[in-house]
This record gives C-alpha cells, sequence and structure tokens, in this order.
C-alpha cells in the first residue's frame, strides 16, 4: 500500500478525541503520502470516559508498532480477560456469569461446553454454567495477567482498561511524529458545494481548511454528518432504554489486587461498570432517565460504591444512542460518537471505529469513492452496529429480575430484529444457534460461542425440577485439569502491570 500514490490526498479529521486520533494514525500509516491533519477545540474538550476495550485494540497498537510498554504504563493501563455480569439474572445458580475473550485453547474445550449446554437446554442435568469451561475465565477469577510465556502453545486473547485521556495523548503522540498536523482551533461554520459535498471547513478566525475527505470525530455533536449534511440519525431508543450515565472514579489504593476483568452489575434501571486501571477504578451507572432521575441515578450508584458520605463529586452525561443512517456521506466519513452510540456494555466503540476507518480505507483504494462503493460499505456498517445492538439488547430482554418497571418493561420488549428473534427462537427450541449465526451471517459481530455463553450464563434453561439425569457421568473433571494446569502459567496481573 506505502507504494500508491494517495488515494485521497488530503484528509482532515475534525475533532482529537479517540476516535480522532485512532482514524489519524490509520489514515497515516496507509497513506504515507497523503496530508493529514486533526483539528480539535481545547475548550470543547473530549468525552473520555471510553476506559474498557475488545482484543481489536490489540491489533491497533500492533499495526500501530506501539508495543505494550511503551503506551500501557502511560495510559495507566491494566489487562482485560472479559467481562464479568452480576445481577442480571436471578435465577438459581446463575447470578453471575463471566463473558471471555476467546483464547485458542477454547477449541479444546467449547465443544464440551456447547454439548452440555445442548443437553441441558432438552431437559439433561449436566453442568452447564459457562464459568468452568473457558480459560479467560479461571485468568478473571485468579486475578492472573493473561500474557503466556512463550512455551505456552496457545495464543491468549485479551483487550485493555486504560485511562481514555492518556490513551488518547499515546495516538496523537504517535500520528504528531508520523507527519500528522494538529490545529487547535474550533470550527464554526461547515462550508457545503452546490453538489453536496463539503468544501472546507471554516475555523474561528475565518481560515477555511480544505481537503478531498473530511472525517467527521467531532463526538456527539457530529458537526458535519449531523449538523452540516443533514444525514438522518436512526436511534435505538425503541430497542435500549439506557440514555443517561453518571460516572464516579475511586483511587486504588496501593498495593492492592488488580482484577483482569470489567465488572457490569445490573441496578434498578440500568447497570454499573467498574474498570479496573493501575491508578484508579472508573464506575459509571449507565441508566434509563424514563425511570430514574439523575440525582436518583447519582444516589444508587454512590450507594452500590459504599460512597453515600464520600467528598467526590460525579459527572452526568446524556447519551444520543442510534447511528447515522450513513456513515459515508459525500466526501465525509462520521466515526466515533459523532457516527453512532451504543451502550458500552460490551465495550465496542472503539472496535468499531477502528473496523470503520480500516474499511473505509481498503473500500475506498478499491473504488476511489464511487457510489457503489459506498453504498456497499454503509450497508456493512449500518448492519455492523445493529448486530451488535442486537446481543447489547439480549442482556436486558433475558433478564429475569423483574424488580422495577425498567426490568420488567425490558424482559417484555418486543422491538427485536429479525436476526434476535432467529437467534433466541433456536435457542429455546434446541435447535444449533452456530446454524443460525452462519445462515444469517452474524459470525463477524458475535460468534455463536459469545450467544450461548450469554444464554447460558442467564441459566435460560428447564427448570432443574424437570431436568432428567444424564445417561453418562460427563468429564468436566478433565477440563479442570487441563484449565488449573494452564493456569500455573500466568503470574498475578498486578505484578505483570508492575514488570510491563
Ligand atoms: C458513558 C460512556 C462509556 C463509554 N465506555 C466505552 C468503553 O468502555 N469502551 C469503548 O470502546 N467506548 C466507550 N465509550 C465510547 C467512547 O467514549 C467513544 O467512542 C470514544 O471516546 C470516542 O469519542 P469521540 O472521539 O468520537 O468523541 P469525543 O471524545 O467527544 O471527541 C470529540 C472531539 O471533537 C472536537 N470538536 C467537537 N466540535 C468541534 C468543533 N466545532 N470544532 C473543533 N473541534 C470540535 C472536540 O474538541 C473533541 O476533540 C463510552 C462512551 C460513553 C458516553
Amino acid at each position: 500500500m506505502s507504494n500508491m500514490p494517495p488515494l485521497s490526498p488530503r484528509v482532515v479529521v475534525l475533532g482529537g478525541g479517540t476516535a480522532g486520533w485512532m482514524a489519524a494514525c490509520l489514515f497515516a500509516s496507509a497513506w504515507p503520502q497523503a496530508r493529514v491533519t486533526v483539528i480539535e477545540a481545547p475548550e470543547i474538550g473530549i468525552v473520555g470516559v471510553g476506559e474498557g476495550s475488545t482484543p481489536q485494540l490489540r491489533a491497533l497498537f500492533a499495526r500501530l508498532g506501539i508495543a505494550e510498554a511503551d503506551w500501557m504504563p502511560a495510559a495507566d493501563a491494566t489487562y482485560k480477560t472479559g467481562i464479568r455480569f452480576d445481577g442480571w439474572s436471578t435465577r438459581a445458580g446463575y447470578t453471575s456469569y463471566f463473558h471471555p475473550f476467546a483464547s485458542a485453547i477454547d477449541l479444546h474445550t467449547a465443544g464440551a461446553f456447547h454439548a452440555h449446554a445442548l443437553a441441558r437446554r432438552t431437559g439433561l442435568d449436566v453442568a452447564a454454567r459457562p464459568d468452568r469451561f473457558f480459560l479467560n475465565t479461571r485468568l478473571a477469577e485468579a486475578q492472573r495477567a493473561p500474557v503466556a510465556p512463550d512455551n505456552f502453545p496457545f495464543e491468549v486473547g485479551y483487550g485493555y482498561h486504560f485511562d481514555a485521556h492518556k490513551v488518547g495523548a499515546v495516538l496523537r503522540n504517535h500520528a504528531l511524529a508520523h507527519g500528522v498536523a494538529h490545529v487547535a482551533a474550533r470550527v464554526d461554520m461547515v462550508d457545503v458545494n452546490s453538489s453536496g459535498e463539503v468544501a472546507a471547513l471554516v475555523l474561528g478566525d475565518g481560515a477555511r481548511v480544505t481537503a478531498d475527505t473530511f472525517v467527521d470525530a467531532s463526538g456527539f455533536r457530529s458537526v458535519i454528518a449531523q449538523g452540516a449534511l443533514g444525514v438522518r440519525f436512526v436511534p435505538f431508543a425503541s430497542n435500549l432504554f439506557c440514555d443517561r450515565a453518571v460516572t464516579l472514579p475511586t483511587p486504588r489504593e496501593a498495593g492492592a489486587p488488580i482484577n483482569a476483568h470489567t465488572t457490569a452489575t445490573a441496578l434498578s434501571s440500568g447497570w454499573a461498570w467498574a474498570i479496573p486501571l493501575t491508578s484508579r477504578t472508573g464506575n459509571g451507572y449507565v441508566y434509563a432517565s424514563d425511570y430514574l432521575s439523575a440525582d436518583a441515578a447519582e444516589t444508587e450508584l454512590r450507594r452500590h460504591l459504599r460512597l453515600l458520605d464520600a467528598d467526590v463529586s460525579a459527572r452526568h452525561l446524556a447519551l444520543k444512542v442510534g447511528r447515522v443512517e450513513h456513515a459515508w456521506h459525500a466526501n465525509c466519513l462520521a466515526i466515533g460518537l459523532a457516527q453512532g452510540f451504543i451502550e458500552p456494555l460490551e465495550a465496542t466503540a472503539l472496535h468499531l471505529t477502528q473496523t470503520m476507518v480500516e474499511r473505509f480505507i481498503d473500500a475506498y483504494e478499491k473504488g476511489q469513492g464511487t457510489p457503489a462503493r459506498r453504498d456497499a460499505f454503509n450497508a456493512e456498517i449500518a448492519r455492523r452496529f445493529e448486530g451488535v445492538r442486537d446481543y447489547i439488547v439480549a442482556h436486558y430482554r433475558l433478564n429475569s429480575r423483574g424488580d422495577t418497571d425498567f426490568w420488567r418493561c425490558n424482559a417484555a420488549n418486543d422491538h427485536l430484529s429479525d436476526d434476535l428473534k432467529a437467534i433466541m427462537t433456536a435457542w429455546f427450541t434446541g435447535r444449533d444457534v452456530a446454524a443460525e449465526v452462519t445462515r444469517r451471517d452474524l459470525a463477524g459481530f458475535y460468534s455463536a460461542l459469545s450467544w450461548e455463553v450469554l444464554f447460558a450464563g442467564y441459566g435460560t434453561f428447564p427448570d432443574d425440577a424437570r431436568l432428567r439425569p444424564a445417561p453418562a457421568p460427563t468429564n468436566t473433571a478433565a477440563i479442570d485439569r487441563l484449565l488449573d494446569g494452564c493456569l500455573l502459567n500466568f503470574g498475578d496481573h498486578a505484578a505483570a502491570l508492575a514488570r510491563t
């Protein structure tokens, strides 16, 4: 790619949040001869709350050639083996479960999990809680770092937790070192020409910034896409009810152990995250304003954190949940919050941003921005976004809490996509979920294994009283031996971070 003439010689990114700098790094890496400029208004600032990633972020840093030792300590980062869900289900034995990131060794245990879950779905009394079957779950339970010695023969999947401001600074420094220009100024106007393309961004001092491709990374303001170009916003309010967040970080005690996972705890009208960094724990409550006031949400979060009387200030945020109809419109690509937002239950926002920019570069190189390429790109991004949304919706729809209107309305919510209905039907009728995921081409968003972990994690099986004894004993002890043996290869998380 680097020997090709620049396809889009001038790229201007509006916004210096994580999305904007991530895009600038990727454009500079893919099109070294292009002139890439980031414009940001320091007085507006960034949202600064995205603190968890999927394993995709590892691929980003690998692509940019930034070693963990060069960014993790600088961003107070920790390793993430997956997400623990507490209190989403009330079924006995299933009030907490773990959604692990996939590791290569799952190939040796996932088959057994699938078989056990299928047997239990069809009424046999076998162990089918997912936690027993996956290495990453055991790493999380033991607070081990998911970094294996070189002689460990399996690739271990992991993501990260980090301070969003600091990781943004790492990406900014990398971009600047690779020729990206930075303008600290506010865009007051977007000049759109008669063909509906962005001609220039007009700065506060009247200067006009022109480009071939404009990237809107201006956060929830969506200055170019929704603002100047009037791209329609498709809200997800009927699928996902949460539209507010309140955040409240807590300091980390020196020497305390560090979790290698995110915790997502269901509260009265949404859920609270706990994200462990080396310096602090990021906490927040994502809730639905139709069911809970801001004051009540803050009080509930403080009670949850045992901080009712503490003198720590909280930050309140309004969330605009949904996506723009066309992420790529005319000569503008909308990314990050300017393109859309799904609540961060599975921490997918940065993953989606990275994928979008990579796919855009690919589509642009193949088709030079022809309408056909653009339409195909937009259709793919919309599907991807909705694929992630459906997986999040399932967490709410399957809840068995019933203790508040919020949870009762979620359990009764019938605004489900055809894909989600089909997957749920496959599970509840004892059919093959993997076949349904493949038939509907959904594996690129969430694998069949992730779906099965979710259903089994909630304990959506026939009632215990209706279960029949299994005809032959199942060999979960062999899995315990394998995974416990593997665990010996991994060291303490906090100690590993101190060495990074
Ligand atoms: C509560 C919450 C929790 C989240 N948790 C996660 C998570 O765990 N994992 C995850 O991947 N994502 C998470 N996200 C999403 C994540 O925070 C964002 O995707 C990410 O931070 C990228 O934001 P952004 O760069 O699009 O926008 P922002 O950070 O808001 O940046 C916008 C930029 O645009 C600039 N700007 C705006 N208007 C103008 C103008 N007129 N002129 C010049 N500059 C302008 C601003 O100065 C700023 O630099 C979360 C989001 C929220 C709200």
